[in-house]
């Protein structure tokens, strides 16, 4: 890689949301010297869905020593898939430990950004104005809640939330709680609390794919070994080749990768499921991996406790006590658990977005979000996106993606630093043969092969990147700076 400039410069960068993402673009600025940087963050904490997302169970399903910033090993993770809390405290522990919080105005939104006079004007829910001349929106994938309109949802009388507002002034022993939804955020609190409630039942739509996976408890012996950098990269390396074998997989619905999974699931299916009424009620109508598969150690189990209900007839309406469902039965309960996912084509939105010229982002994105590498949007100059449009958020962890996004925009921050340029975004000509391969290319994959899920746009076309780990590697090492306009 070129060598970046390594004088500290006065470039003043807004960065938007203290996430996984905001919290690397703050080590990466001030690394490069771009000292003169802030995070705005809506909440009073940082941790973005590590804060947002406090349900019983919450696990990341990507193997630890996987999500983990490559700067910053953790040795002392617990077990082979962190519990989201003890993520959230890495978090904290890494911001802390490269001062990133002085950075953060926390409590503070930005709702308001407008390319003019060659720069940015950014105004935040707090009142404030500044100038920037750069802003990077970290500000995650799924982070808005989507409660779909359900009959009656507002006439339930005892507690209902969201899986991503999880209310923990409720106890939940003794109760009957239903969850709508069979995602992997319903999946892992139904594993979490069925053994602690009177009754419960999940309200299931679409039945999914279940991959079992075994969570190794790290004893005080492999944490040690972790803290050698060669007996830990074993382990990396390992996580890596399973991200490609994974990778591989989906993008190519023809592949003996993706079999192989799909064969591991059905497995689990037939193996794990003792009633055959059950089973049936269990088995997904649509290929494995088409909708984004589901980790877990105990799913299967927990579904069949006595005390457990799959109820797969449609929900008709909410009544004050309970739901009642297409085949006329009525389901009684104290608390109801909404895990209906997010509004994956968000982004930095409901922020106002106004690129050169006025351009609105929502008109940009009337089709849908897309941007050239995910990272830069024609007509929005100096404006870049972590974990943007287009992102392989189906294909391996975010946190390896982000590092090499920001890599990537570093160099094109560099064009403007070392005076080449003032104003640096994708062309639409570039943006467009991008859009135009990309879409082809998501032809082969699993995700195009009849389901629905939060990975297709509105048009029904997969909008996670659908090449390889190695091809996005290779793609995002170094701009192609003819692809960007450079004023
Ligand atoms: P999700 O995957 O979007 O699942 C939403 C669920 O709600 C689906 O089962 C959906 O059914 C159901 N649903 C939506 N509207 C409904 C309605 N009107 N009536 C009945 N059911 C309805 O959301 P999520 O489980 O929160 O997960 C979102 C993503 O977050 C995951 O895919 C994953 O990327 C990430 N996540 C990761 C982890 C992790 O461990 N790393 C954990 C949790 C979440 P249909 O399938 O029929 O649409």
């Amino acid at each position: 890689m070129e060598k970046l400039a390594d004088s500290a410069t006065d470039l003043r960068v807004v960065i938007i949301g203290a996430g996984m993402a905001g919290i690397l673009a703050s080590i990466k600025m001030t690394d490069a010297g771009y000292h003169n940087h802030v995070i705005y963050e809506k909440s009073d904490q940082l941790g973005g869905t590590w804060r947002d997302n406090t349900y019983p169970g919450i696990t990341c399903d990507v193997p630890a020593h996987g999500y983990t910033y490559s700067f910053e090993p953790n040795p002392d993770w617990s077990q082979t898939f962190a519990p989201g809390p003890e993520i959230k405290q890495y978090f904290e522990r890494v911001a802390d430990k490269y001062d990133v919080r002085k950075k953060i105005c926390f409590n503070e939104s930005v709702n308001y950004c407008a390319f003019e006079n060659e720069g940015w004007t950014i105004r935040t829910t707090k009142g404030r104005e500044e100038r920037a001349d750069i802003v990077i929106a970290a500000t995650g994938v799924l982070h808005i809640p989507s409660t779909p309109k359900i009959d009656g949802l507002e006439r339930f009388k005892g507690s209902s939330f969201h899986s991503a507002r999880w209310d923990h002034s409720i106890d939940l022993a003794g109760k009957k709680v239903g969850v709508i939804g069979t995602g992997s955020t319903a999946i892992q609190i139904t594993s979490a609390i069925v053994d602690k409630v009177e009754k419960f039942s999940l309200f299931q739509r679409t039945a999914q794919w279940v991959m079992p996976i075994e969570n190794q408890i790290y004893s005080d012996k492999d944490k040690s070994d972790f803290k050698d950098s060669e007996k830990r990269g074993v382990v990396v390396e390992q996580i890596h080749a399973d991200f490609d074998n994974f990778s591989n997989g989906v993008i190519d619905a023809e592949s003996a990768s993706l079999a192989a999974l799909a064969d591991e699931c059905l497995r689990n299916l037939e193996e794990g499921v003792r009633d055959k009424e059950l089973r049936e009620k269990l088995r997904p109508d649509y290929r494995a991996g088409c909708k984004r598969l589901i980790f877990s150690t105990d799913f299967y189990e927990s579904i069949q406790r006595d005390n457990a209900n799959l109820i797969t007839s449609g929900i008709v309406t909410v009544e004050e006590n309970g739901i009642r469902t297409e085949d006329g039965e009525f389901h009684e309960l104290d608390v109801l658990v909404v895990a209906t996912g997010f509004k994956a084509d968000a982004f930095i939105r409901p922020a106002t977005v106004l690129g050169r010229d006025g351009i609105d982002l929502d008109d940009a994105w009337s089709d849908y979000p897309s941007a050239y590498m995910s990272v830069s949007i024609p007509k929005f100059p100096n404006f870049f996106m972590l974990n943007g449009p287009n992102s392989p958020v189906g294909n391996f962890s975010l946190i390896q993606i982000a590092e090499n996004q920001l890599d990537y925009l570093l160099q094109l921050m560099n064009e403007i630093r070392l005076g080449n340029c003032s104003q640096i975004s994708a062309t639409r000509n570039a943006t467009e043969a991008f859009e135009e391969r990309r879409i082809e290319a998501t032809k082969k994959t699993v995700w195009n092969t009849g389901c629905k899920s939060w990975y297709l746009d509105k048009n029904g076309i997969p909008s996670s990147w659908p090449w390889s780990r190695q091809q996005f590697f290779d793609e995002m090492e170094r701009p192609e700076l003819e692809a960007f306009e450079r004023i």
